[in-house]
């Protein structure tokens, strides 16, 4: 075994990787980028090297630096995770050169595998079944297009070189053809620098199924079995699981066997992943191998109970394959759920920025044996940037068989809690809980054929969330010292001996806004009785702090509800029965009135810049007119009267900078009539 790898890659999966080192007892060296410098990944190495600027480019994907960092740190090998260097056959043959082991397959099997059509060409002499298609090497237009009207439509055109779905383009029709053929080409040689394409009959409601293999350097190949990563958005995995649902053993078996010659047939050594593509008859055909590990390669780590980077550094150091083919078994059933920092609403674009509260279910990092296991390369305070795969963290649960794992990762994603960027955890959640997930009903139209109930907007009580934020509000307005009466930022009315307070919030999202009336009466003789108007409603109301930070346990009518309130700013996300939602205080009279002495004060609800004055000193306002604009991390920010009045002196100009809390104008505010 090594005494020193270097881990060429960042986020979960270099956590991942180096965890398995310490295990072991083998020494971690982690490289990292510019923004990468306080990165998790570099907390949890023995040793770490700067490769570079933040772009993958000037840093992850730099061969010399890489190689150069693995030799001044004396790691004997480089384990190069999933994407950036992983299928770079440049890498690996540099590796060798500088005599470090490549963690991964012989330079050849990359290279026969790099190429889609030329691993189609090779697999078809290895009598492995292929989709039906054109992967021949005539690239004329002309040609292509007669293979494609001959097959018969739809076609699917793949970049040869590609990954990720890039390049590939569904045609419906022969008259569409030429022009997909130019776009995927165009991609193709963006992407990857190479414009070859292949051709593929487009098959209908088909499922992606993948079997992982292993082999060693002494000629010992096994499979480990399959794994269902038919849940997708465009053409990317969304959820995988192990073992695929529904296969015959002779079906497992049959795949199982055409991968391992798929290996075979290129030599290969170390973890691999043969991609088919199943049609609903139980046919499969071969799509792609993979020649790394897989980003879903846990599943199968909690079904089989192995730790396959333990298999890939003993096989890589020269060990024979740690078991046989008749000593794997399959337990239980795994799911993988990737949780993406992206909205799925806005056509899955990516989210960035701070995770300013991030809390996963209970769980152990890489465990084998337990039901809840989370890979994450983030934690709370770290940022999301532009720079790589946005991915928060894969969710990953096994159960005893499939409908019992499902319950654990529903039950796993209600758990979860974001704040931050936009994330994916409430549809990962719909799709779990979906009538054909649930029946295990996969292909890999799933998510578009349900878009409308995947899709459909949120419909969070909002009753208790709403009851949730006031108790968070009435605890932190009520008992902060702000310099001033506790009560003073809250709009109110005293009467003897109690109080009634409007809280005021907006639904984070929309235009809704929703005012509760807070009430608390002590008069004599009678125990302190609060009460909340919600949505026409008069209920009883009391709150307690739970057991955990942010944790409360709030009473409102008849109903008793625990959940969670992170506090940011004036927005308040309530994370309740596995839902969450935000409100936003409208500070109103904060900024605004002492009513008493008709005169209101105006206060910066953030640093920022006024960018605009749209009041001058003297003009009479009706409640809600907009005074002034403010911009701080451009977003802007309207300042409205709180109250009809009149303004009064205006103490900044356009491109002011103010500092929070500052006093903006005064006003002097109508007495109510
Ligand atoms: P998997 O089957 O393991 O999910 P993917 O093809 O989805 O494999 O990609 C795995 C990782 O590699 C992802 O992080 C993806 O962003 C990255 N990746 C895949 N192909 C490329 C590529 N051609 N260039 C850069 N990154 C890629
Ligand atoms: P990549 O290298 O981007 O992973 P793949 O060839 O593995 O490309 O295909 C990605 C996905 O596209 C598959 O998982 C499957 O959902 C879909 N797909 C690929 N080939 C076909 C086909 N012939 N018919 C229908 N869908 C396909
Ligand atoms: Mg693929």
């Amino acid at each position: 075994m090594f005494n020193k790898v270097l881990i060429a890659n960042r986020g979960e999966i270099a956590c991942r990787v180096a965890a398995t080192c310490k295990r072991l007892g083998v020494g971690s060296v982690a490289v990292y980028s510019d923004a990468d410098a306080g990165a998790k990944h570099v907390a949890v190495c023995d040793e770490a090297l700067h490769v570079g600027g933040a772009a993958a480019s000037e840093s992850y994907l730099r061969i010399e630096k890489i190689i150069g960092a693995a030799l001044a740190t004396g790691a004997q090998a480089v384990h190069p995770g999933y994407g950036f260097l992983s299928e770079n056959e440049d890498f690996a043959r540099a590796c060798e050169k500088a005599g470090l082991v490549f963690i991964g397959p012989p330079v050849e099997a990359i290279s026969a595998m790099g190429s889609k059509a030329a691993a189609k060409a090779l697999m078809q002499s290895a009598s492995v079944p292929l989709v039906p298609g054109y992967h021949g090497d005539g690239q004329d237009p002309a040609l292509l297009q007669q293979e494609a009207d001959g097959m018969g439509y739809p076609v699917l055109l793949k970049a040869s070189a590609g990954g990720g779905g890039k390049g590939m383009r569904v045609v419906e029709k022969s008259a569409d053809f030429a022009s997909a053929l130019l776009s995927c080409k165009r991609e193709a040689a963006s992407s990857f620098g190479n414009d070859r394409v292949l051709i593929e009959k487009y098959l209908q409601r088909p499922r992606h199924v993948e079997v992982q293999v292993f082999a060693d350097q002494h000629g010992n190949a096994v499979y480990l079995f399959d794994r269902d990563c038919s849940v997708q958005r465009r053409h990317q995995k969304v959820l995988e699981e192990a073992p695929a649902p529904g296969l015959s053993d002779e079906v497992r078996r049959a795949m199982g066997e055409a991968a391992v010659a798929a290996a075979r047939a290129v030599n290969y050594v170390g973890a691999g992943t043969v991609e088919f593509i199943m049609t609903g008859d139980g046919q499969f055909y071969f799509m792609e191998m993979n020649t790394r590990l897989q980003v879903e390669h846990p599943v199968t780590e909690m079904v089989t109970g192995l730790d396959l980077v333990e298999w890939q550094l003993r096989v890589a150091s020269g060990e024979p394959l740690p078991l046989s083919q008749d000593q794997l078994k399959v337990g239980g059933h795994a799911i993988e759920a990737r949780i993406y920092a992206e909205n799925p609403s806005r056509g899955f674009l990516p989210s960035t920025g701070t995770l300013k509260h991030l809390r996963l279910p209970e769980a152990v990092e890489f465990q084998l044996n337990g039901n809840v296991r989370i890979d994450s390369g983030v934690r709370e305070g770290d940022t999301i940037t532009p720079f790589y795969d946005p991915m928060i963290a894969k969710l990953i649960v096994h159960g005893r068989d499939r409908d019992d794992a499902l319950l654990r990762m529903a039950l796993a994603l209600k758990q979860c809690e974001v704040v931050g960027p936009s994330t994916n955890i409430e549809f990962l959640h719909r799709i779990v809980v979906s009538a054909p997930f649930s029946a295990g009903d996969l292909d890999t139209g799933l998510i578009e054929r349900h878009h409308d109930t995947l899709f459909a907007p949120s419909e969070v009580p909002k009753t208790p969330a709403l009851a949730l934020a006031c108790a968070a509000l009435l605890t932190r307005e009520g008992g902060e010292a702000h310099g001033v009466s506790p009560w003073d930022a809250l709009s109110h009315w005293r009467m003897s001996g109690g109080y009634t307070q409007a809280l005021n919030w907006r639904l984070v999202g929309s235009d809704d806004e929703i005012l509760a009336v807070f009430t608390r009466d002590s008069t004599s003789g009678r125990a302190d009785n609060k009460q909340l108007e919600l949505f026409g409603e008069t209920l009883t109301f009391d709150w307690s702090h739970g057991d955990e930070p942010h944790a409360f346990v709030v009473l409102i009518g008849d109903k008793r509800i625990k959940g969670r309130v992170f506090v940011d700013g004036d927005v308040f996300h309530v994370f309740y029965a596995g839902a969450s939602l935000a409100f936003e205080w409208q500070n109103l009279l904060a900024h605004a009135a002492d009513a008493e002495h008709g005169e209101g004060r105006l206060t910066a609800p953030m640093p920022g810049k006024v960018i605009a004055v749209l009041v001058e000193a003297g003009a009479v306002v009706e409640k809600g007119a907009p005074l002034l604009v403010m911009e701080a991390m451009k977003m802007e920010h309207t300042i409205v009267a709180p109250a009809g009045g009149t303004v009064g002196e205006i103490l900044f100009s356009v491109g002011d900078q103010v500092t929070d809390g500052a006093q903006l104008l005064v006003m002097e505010v109508q007495p109510a009539k």
